[in-house]
């Protein structure tokens, strides 16, 4: 049991971190559009999604100072605050003033881990919405398969053929595996909905 649940756990870390790390790219290109500015110009998505896993992966603990961080990474102090910074102003992170080992006054990054669900809440929210309207387009429209050649036509498609393949003359068929697939897709809407109110029910 326990052990089924640990399994259950990774999985869940390793789509916690495929989302944030699509997330990650997405939210550097929007601020790269928006900004218009050589800001972030000699840094890639992909640096940024490595400094966000690197203070994923330490967040239960105080967190890395941006010395740490290019220790680490082997990336320039510069490149590593602008990451940081562009993090900050989306909430990802937090900081707070500490000491090193060595006496040094630093600031600790730190993953926001609230912050992190919300974001996480409202990526999935939109994919449940945008399955909701395949779903919905789905279940409108009858799709009509050619058994020659694989084409797909909607109803008013396939009537305005008189049912004949346009492309190869083949007897257009109603596709059998509609009913197969909205009842997949519907699956997947529920379990999501279900994932989505457990997930706000632990905010
Ligand atoms: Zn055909």
């Amino acid at each position: 049991m326990n052990g089924k649940k640990n399994i259950k756990g990774k999985v869940d870390e390793i789509e916690i971190m495929k989302e944030m790390d699509t997330f990650i790219k997405l939210l550097f290109y929007k601020e790269k559009a928006y900004k218009r500015s050589p800001i972030l110009s000699n840094i890639t998505p992909e640096e940024a999604a490595l400094i966000f896993r690197i203070l994923y992966e330490k967040a239960e603990t105080k967190g890395l100072s941006d010395e740490e961080l290019e220790q680490i990474t082997g990336m320039r102090e510069t490149q590593i605050r602008r990451i940081l910074l562009l993090l900050l102003e989306n909430k990802l992170v937090t900081y707070q003033r500490g000491r090193t080992k060595t006496g040094e006054t630093r600031f600790f990054w730190r993953i926001n881990k609230s912050t992190l669900n919300l974001v996480l809440l409202s990526r999935k929210k939109s994919v449940l919405e945008k399955l909701k309207n395949r779903y919905g387009f789905e279940e409108e429209n009858e799709i009509y398969v050619c058994p020659k050649c694989g084409a797909r036509y909607t109803f008013p498609e396939a009537f305005e053929y008189e049912f004949i393949c346009p492309r190869c003359g083949g007897e257009l068929e109603l596709d059998e595996d509609r009913e197969i697939n909205l009842r997949i897709l519907k699956k997947i809407i529920e379990n999501l909905q279900r994932e989505i109110k457990r997930d706000e029910a632990q905010l």
